[in-house]
């Protein structure tokens, strides 16, 4: 698998785009903005993007979703307790000065799901608390982790917009993300990227 990140938006939230170097069967994680520059990759690549997914519905990690649909043909996926983001952000707070609406979800992912392209395979693995919907994906082979704004180097998200939770943002880090062993690399939705040894080393949330 093929790891490339872009930090994109004003608040420089990390897109990740995975994909198959055999088949190119592609994946986009967070395309929060900056989709031209996404799809300069993209077609230098020569991807086939499949799916596009959202860790959570927060606009800095979705506000390109409709834009790489259209270039792209791919199918927008993210968890369901999230969509109210996209489709009425006014509902939700405006948590990002000036959103729009966005187009809803194409398909909706849970705990568990196994989100595959090519050969490889992403699990979901639920993690609410900085938002309802938050996801981490997973893929075990590889041993990589991508979390959003659940888990970053050395910290945690924050848990004070719509639908947070900073108790259950601990106990889903400490129930369902501690245990990766230490080698798995974690690409967090901002910032450097670091590994689970290093976290519960250094991340008084894990320790
Ligand atoms: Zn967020
Ligand atoms: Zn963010």
């Amino acid at each position: 698998m093929k790891i490339k990140r872009i930090a994109v938006g004003v608040l420089s939230a990390n897109c990740y785009i995975l994909s198959d170097e055999n088949t190119k069967e592609a994946v986009i994680i967070d395309p929060g903005d900056d989709g031209v520059v996404l799809m300069e990759y993209v077609d230098k690549e020569q991807l086939k993007v499949k799916y596009i997914l959202n860790t959570h519905g927060h606009h800095d990690h979705c506000s390109d979703n409709a834009y790489m649909k259209e270039k792209t043909g791919a199918l927008v996926g993210l968890h369901k307790e999230d969509e109210i983001f996209l489709v009425d952000p006014d509902a939700t707070g405006n948590f990002y000065a000036g959103s729009e609406k966005m187009p809803p979800a194409d398909f909706y992912i849970k705990d568990g799901d196994e989100i595959v392209f090519g050969n490889c395979v992403l699990k979901v693995i639920e993690t609410p608390g900085h938002s309802k919907g938050g996801v981490c994906f997973y893929g075990e082979k590889e041993k990589i982790c991508f979390t959003g704004d659940t888990l970053f180097r050395g910290s945690i998200g924050r848990a004070d917009f719509y639908g947070g939770n900073m108790n259950l943002l601990i106990k889903c880090i400490k129930e369902k993300l501690a245990h990766l062993s230490d080698e798995v690399t974690v690409y967090a939705g901002h910032g450097a990227v670091s590994t689970m040894g290093y976290e519960r080393r250094m991340n008084r949330y894990i320790r």
